[in-house]
């Protein structure tokens, strides 16, 4: 088996919306086809990938070293001892002559080839991706659905406390029962009126509202909003301020006595280390963010899930970033606690199949081979363009 040519672009996700830190104006992704040499229907099997939603393309250090690495490889340094492709091999390959630390846009480079190669090993296997990562990863017995919350609640120019309970309201009629908005982009006071009108929504149940900072907030700033949340017992309050200032997290988790989410922004095995040693967040409560698509992939995600388990950590507290596919077979095999969804948002990347059924803010995974993305028409055109 080998790969025969890797097809590479950038597409825009863009949107009017913004969160406390961004605007979403100029937001693209890339997006990549990796052409195997196994023919199945008279058709060579195809893996692909992409860079998750919210971080900007990476072509150039696809294009310059990633992808002529493992072109160039001799085919058998990427097979495993049974001749089956290895996603682990191929890591080794991409990340040849490259010095440890300062990860920036080098992880979402790796991430987006790593998620194609799982794509294409499980199609070669002919099961679905979660199938395959249990029986490699895991222990043999995936879960068949997966909790997932509703990520939304931007802000955009002139949207209403109505509009803001409209999207909410809507995102229960779809079957969420946790819903996520972004906070720290207005005053306090108006932040607040948000807050509170969403709860309304919620029956008036907090526990059921996450709130997001994007990394917006200093420390002073952090433990005035956490006074002001906490009586809320909200689902999560997250990524509340830069996320390598591990001080400000470990001393808001003295304070704020709700759970804490962070960590998509941290993007490799060191990182995470460094937050579970130095960010004070608490095995019994807090979740853990970590985007396999952005962080060097599964290969390295794994290894992550390792490290946590040395420290005490229950898989259950990972609930990925990014609302992709990806993560979601990998929550079902890995028994993570869940998978971010965004219903709405970073079309055409964003959300899963199109036959996807939420009910008691759970989906099922479906039993396409691969991650699926065949099942989602408007995605499935853009990657098929890249190589026909
Ligand atoms: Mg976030």
């Amino acid at each position: 088996m080998r790969i025969v040519s890797a097809h590479e672009g950038v597409i825009p996700i863009s949107s009017p919306m913004s969160n406390a830190f961004i605007d979403f104006s100029t937001m693209d992704c890339s997006v990549l086809a990796l052409v195997s040499d196994v023919i199945v229907e008279g058709r060579p099997l195809v893996g692909y990938g992409f860079n998750s939603n919210g971080r900007y393309s990476a072509g150039e250090i696809l294009r310059r070293r990633i992808l002529p690495r493992l072109l160039d490889a001799p085919p058998e340094s990427l097979l495993d001892a049974n001749h089956m492709l290895s996603p682990g091999k191929a890591w080794d390959v991409m990340m040849r002559n490259e010095k440890p630390g300062g990860h920036g846009e080098r992880s979402v480079a790796v991430g987006v080839v790593d998620m194609a190669l799982h794509d294409l090993a499980a199609k070669i296997a002919g099961v679905p991706l979660y199938r395959w990562i249990s029986d490699h990863y895991g222990d043999g017995s995936p879960e068949d659905s997966v909790f997932v919350y509703a990520a939304g609640g931007y802000y955009a120019p002139g949207k209403t406390l109505q509009q803001l309970q409209d999207e909410m309201k809507a995102f229960l009629d779809a079957g969420y029962e946790v819903v996520k908005m972004k906070i720290g982009g207005a005053s306090p006071a108006e932040d607040l009126r948000r807050i509170e009108a969403v709860i309304e929504v919620l029956d008036g149940d907090g526990s059921r509202l996450a709130v997001d900072v994007n990394g917006r907030f200093d420390l002073p700033t952090a433990l005035e909003y956490g006074r002001a949340l906490d009586p809320y017992n909200l689902f999560w309050y997250e990524e509340v301020g830069d996320p390598l200032d591990y001080g400000l997290n470990a001393t808001l988790a003295e304070h704020y006595r709700n759970p804490i989410a962070t960590g998509e922004n941290l993007f490799s095995l060191p990182d995470a280390r460094n937050l579970i040693r130095y960010g004070g967040l608490r095995p019994d409560r807090d979740y853990l963010q970590f985007d396999p698509a952005l962080s060097y992939g599964l290969v390295e995600y794994c290894r992550i899930q390792d490290m946590l388990k040395q420290h005490g950590w229950s898989s259950r507290r990972c609930i990925p970033h990014g609302g992709h596919q990806f993560s979601l077979h990998i929550a079902a095999a890995l028994k993570l606690g869940g998978n971010e969804s965004y219903p709405g948002e970073f079309q055409p990347t964003g959300g899963f199949a199109d036959d996807t059924v939420v009910s008691g803010s759970r989906v099922k995974l479906n039993d396409l081979p691969g991650i699926g993305f065949e099942g989602k028409a408007n995605f499935y055109r853009v990657l098929r363009d890249l190589h026909r």
